[in-house]
């Protein structure tokens, strides 16, 4: 394939990734972006592949081929409550890549002209340094998300001098680095830094800020494959990357919003954590009180109007088709029923919206947080699924919290609450829920989708 034709392959794919990003940002167009985006990575890699300076097709197609049955059988068998902790992972291997591209290109420097020397050596080093730290963040968040790290914050004497020396210092390797013509001193002492920054950085995250943890690495994820692609001199990983790093930025920006955090605090790490763990107790804080599936299906027969709140629970339990049928059944009736998503509800942006539309409840039901907080006082039932840190009234009332200034669902307003989960466990955050002992609020414990069934049998009869 001639260069030119590589490079009319690549504007067409750059094209296909705008369209698939556009397609993604609303429900009823997600599918059509997802095709967009096969279609415009197989273009890719077909004109990548194909193109006249790639030489070594075999061992290229032997790595394509276990790369997709790995990718293939992992996506067969992740569960939707996985998909944080996957995605997590995927982006520390695109940090990975970017450290050995950035190795590989420092030792291949040869072909490089001599006026673009410098330019080469600080893109070899900048990649490197981004590459390191989004591949060992995005591992700390792989444990973090799947419970193998602690989601505690990691509290370090002087963190954030620690995290300002560690950009220092490798500040001064670049110069190093550059002034040297190229050092694998500089280059090293850089990656050994990096990857304890990279670590840092998210161990000291708190786990109620995750959310804005896990877009923001999949912005680095971004920015490292555009500096792999600098390196590399591909235009359409720079282009690609741009876009992930950008959207990713963007992403993390309004989940920044939605949480009440400052954007800066979390790329310097480790907000929001300080001094809360004061009233981060997990005990219990009065008495409440226990219904059963037949008493919810009564509530839910004599209700005008009612509005579902879903969270990680129902993700757990898979209780969105029957959660479906009931919101079926009570329209039927003349009932107005609404589901109000919290931004970060689940383990993933949209993760919500994705079980609700597998389950074909209607988009124009389904309202963010901003859409329905002022509706919660006019509503007769709310039932509470599987959500808990998105619905705690700790983040309004209790300043010393964790979660304290983060918008929640004011569910407590409503006439009657039930909240389905199995235990008075905590949420993700480890933070106790004052909804649970307020006098309109009621407990349906049980799997959520057992239960979910059961007022869905009751509602039938
Ligand atoms: P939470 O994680 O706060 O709570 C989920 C609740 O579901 C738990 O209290 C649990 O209680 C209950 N539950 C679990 N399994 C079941 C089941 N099978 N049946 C019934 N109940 C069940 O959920 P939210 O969605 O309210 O909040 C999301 C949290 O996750 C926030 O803290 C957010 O910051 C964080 N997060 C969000 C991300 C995102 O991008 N959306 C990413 C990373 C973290 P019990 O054990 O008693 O059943």
């Amino acid at each position: 394939m001639s260069q030119g034709l590589v490079t009319a392959a690549y504007i067409v794919a750059a094209i296909c990734f705008i369209f698939s990003l556009a397609g993604l940002s609303k429900q009823e167009t997600a599918k059509q972006g997802c095709y967009s985006g096969i279609v415009g990575m197989a273009i890719a890699l077909f004109a990548t592949i194909f193109s006249e300076t790639v030489s070594g097709l075999g061992w290229i197609m032997l790595a394509m081929i276990v790369g997709a049955a790995v990718g293939i059988h992992k996506a067969k068998k992740v569960e939707m409550t996985e998909m944080p902790e996957l995605i997590a992972l995927l982006h520390s291997f695109v940090g990975l890549a970017a450290v050995l591209v950035g190795f590989n290109s420092f030792i291949d420097a040869g072909d490089v002209s001599a006026e673009m020397h410098t330019i080469h050596l600080v893109e070899v080093f900048l990649g490197v340094f981004i590459g390191a730290v989004t591949f060992t963040g995005s591992v700390v968040a792989f444990g973090k998300l799947n419970g193998k790290i602690a989601s505690k914050p990691l509290q370090l004497p002087h963190k954030h001098k620690l995290n300002a020396a560690a950009l220092l210092v490798s500040f001064i390797l670049l110069l190093c680095f550059v002034s040297a013509d190229g050092s694998w001193f500089a280059l090293l002492v850089m990656t050994v830094i990096a990857l304890a920054f990279g670590w840092h950085l998210v161990a000291s995250i708190g786990g109620a800020d995750m959310p804005v943890v896990v877009s923001m690495l999949n912005s680095y994820s971004g920015w490292a494959a555009a500096a792999a692609g600098f390196m590399l001199s591909n235009d359409l990983l720079i282009v690609t990357g741009a876009l992930v790093g950008s959207s990713g930025a963007i992403l993390s920006y309004i989940m920044c919003q939605a949480m009440n955090r400052s954007f800066i605090s979390v790329i310097a790490g480790g907000f929001g954590s300080g001094d809360a763990a004061s009233s981060s107790g997990s005990e219990e804080v009065g008495e409440y009180r226990e219904v059963q599936a037949a008493e919810v299906a009564a509530m839910l027969k004599d209700a005008s109007s009612v509005i579902i709140t879903p969270g990680y629970g129902m993700a757990v339990a898979q209780a969105q088709y029957p959660v479906a049928e009931i919101t079926d059944l009570l329209r039927k009736n003349g009932t107005e029923v609404r589901f109000g998503i919290h931004p970060v509800a689940g383990r993933l942006p949209g993760h919500m919206n994705v079980l609700l539309a597998e389950a074909k409840v209607p988009y124009d039901i389904v309202l963010e947080m901003d859409e329905i907080n002022d509706d919660f006082a006019e509503t007769d039932v709310v039932l509470v699924i599987g959500a808990n840190d998105t619905v705690n009234p700790a983040a309004q009332i209790d300043p010393n919290s964790p979660i304290a200034g983060m918008p929640v669902l004011e569910v407590w307003k409503a006439k009657e609450v039930v909240v389905f989960k199995r235990s008075m466990n905590t949420g993700y955050a480890g933070v106790q829920n004052p909804l649970f002992f307020n006098e309109n609020s009621v407990m349906c414990f049980g799997d959520a989708k057992a239960k979910v069934d059961e007022i869905l049998a009751e509602l039938k009869k």
